[in-house]
Order: C-alpha cells, then structure tokens, then sequence
C-alpha cells in the first residue's frame, strides 16, 4: 500500500497550494478593496470665480459644502480631501499654491473678494503704488462673476459652508473675541484651534463638543470681504474650521465632530 505522505493541510494537498490560495484570496480581497474604495471616490471637476480656478470633489449628495481658499494651508487641504472621501458634499479647492492670488500681476487675498469693498482693499493693501483705474478693473471683473459664483458654491437651503482654515502667525480664538457675541474655550485645547460659526444653533452644539468655538452672528461683525460675511449677509449657516498649520488629525476631528453633530 503506496501511503501519500503529503498530508492534506486544510483541504489543500501541499503547503505549496495553501500558500498560493492564501496569495489569490488576498489578491482579490486587495482588488474587491481597491473597487470599494474607488466606488467612493469623488467625482472631479472644475468651476471658476472670473480667473481664480477652483477644483470641486463632488461625493454624492448632503446640505455640505466645504471650501479651502488660502492655496498655502496643506493642512486644510489634506484634512478635507480625505474627509471628502468619507462624507457626502462637495468640496472646492482653490487651485493655488500661496495664500494669495495673482490677477494681472496683482496679488489679492481670496478671502476677501466676497464683496466690492473687500477686493478695492485687499488689492489697496498690496498695491498702493497702481493705478486706481487697473485696481478698479479687477474689482468690476470679479464683481460680474460673483453671483454666479455663490450659486455653485452655496449649500442647498438651509445647508451648511463649512471652511477650512489653517494658521502659523499668531492667530487664534483671542484674535475674534472682540467681534464674537458669545464664545466658549475648553482649557485642554489649544487657543489656536477654534470653529468660528454665524449660526445660534450651530455654536450652540459646537459649544457643548471638546473644541473651542465662537459666535460671530451673521453679518453685524466684520465688513471685510470674507466668505463669512458673504454667508452671513444672506443668512446662510457658515463654520470655519481653525487649525494651527501642521495639526491634520485635530483637524480632521473637528470635521468629523462637525459631521456628526450638526443637522
Ligand atoms: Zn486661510
């Protein structure tokens, strides 16, 4: 009697074959994983604001919209195209890689071209020297194509502009304390990290979370041309999400306590 020496090892012949359906299943596991996750992946595509270019991360459908507009905060901008993929929304990413923005050679800040006022003064902070009239262009150019803009931008009705920020010089929770109506610092937290919300409700549940929060009410505080007055003047719910530069899980947090907290 001729006995089979190679003894069946979990219904497999050999080690050989085991090890090699090991390697295929784990194979088609990777695979199965790759498509799940690419089944997630946002859609891209691309919208402007006149000559600013912004790329947008579309995932499905929520009153979401989430916005990076400062080109130098890496932080801001890993946090939210990884939260992208995990959230419903859409994103729009500034395709920008300073914190400010060159139009004909001048240099704005995109956060305060959310109104005509706004744009006249950050174009007169950085361009003193320039002719009014060239200034005054840029004003008119972005001024045509706001609306249209802020369309494509805003949430849904009653939805919410979620803002990423992130800073390195000094900026934090005291900096907006003068304009805020109500705030709420946790002593375990670091001043510089903070969601700034126009909303009563929102900061209300964002004052009860471990993260510092403040209450700008909408409109009646600064008159400088950011997205927040922009949102604020229409009565539309904006948060931004504050963080020092470098702190991408702290970030990431806050996003997701956001998610899971506000309606
Ligand atoms: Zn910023």
């Amino acid at each position: 009697m001729i006995i089979d020496k190679r003894k069946k090892i979990g219904g497999f012949r050999t080690v050989k074959t085991a090890i090699e359906h090991i390697r295929l299943n784990g194979l088609f596991f990777f695979l199965a994983l790759i498509s799940a996750l690419g089944a997630d992946k946002p859609i891209e595509s691309a919208t402007r604001f006149g000559p600013i270019e912004f790329t947008v991360l579309i995932n499905g459908e929520s009153n979401r919209r989430l916005v990076l507009l400062h080109g130098d905060e890496k932080t801001a901008e890993k946090a939210l195209k990884q939260h992208i993929v995990r959230y419903k929304g859409t994103a729009f990413l500034i395709r920008n890689h300073e914190r400010l923005f060159h139009i004909n050679g001048l240099r704005l800040d995109p956060n305060r071209i959310f109104t005509n006022d706004g744009t006249r003064n950050t174009l007169h902070k950085y361009h003193p020297e320039v002719p009014h009239q060239d200034r005054e262009k840029i004003v008119e150019e972005l001024n045509m194509e706001r609306e249209s803009f802020m369309e494509k931008l805003s949430p849904p009705s009653g939805g919410i502009m979620i803002a990423l920020h992130n800073n390195s010089q000094g900026y934090s929770i005291d900096s907006e304390i003068d304009n805020a109506t109500r705030y709420s610092i946790k002593p375990d937290q670091d001043r510089r990290d903070f969601f700034l919300c126009t909303d009563r409700k929102d900061y209300e549940i964002l004052a009860r979370s471990p993260f510092n929060a403040l209450l700008q009410l909408n409109g009646v505080t600064k008159y400088n041309g950011s997205l927040s007055e922009a949102m604020g003047r229409k009565s539309q719910r904006y948060v931004n999400v504050e963080v020092r530069l470098g702190r991408l899980r702290q970030q990431k947090k806050m996003l997701e306590y956001l998610e899971a907290h506000l309606p």
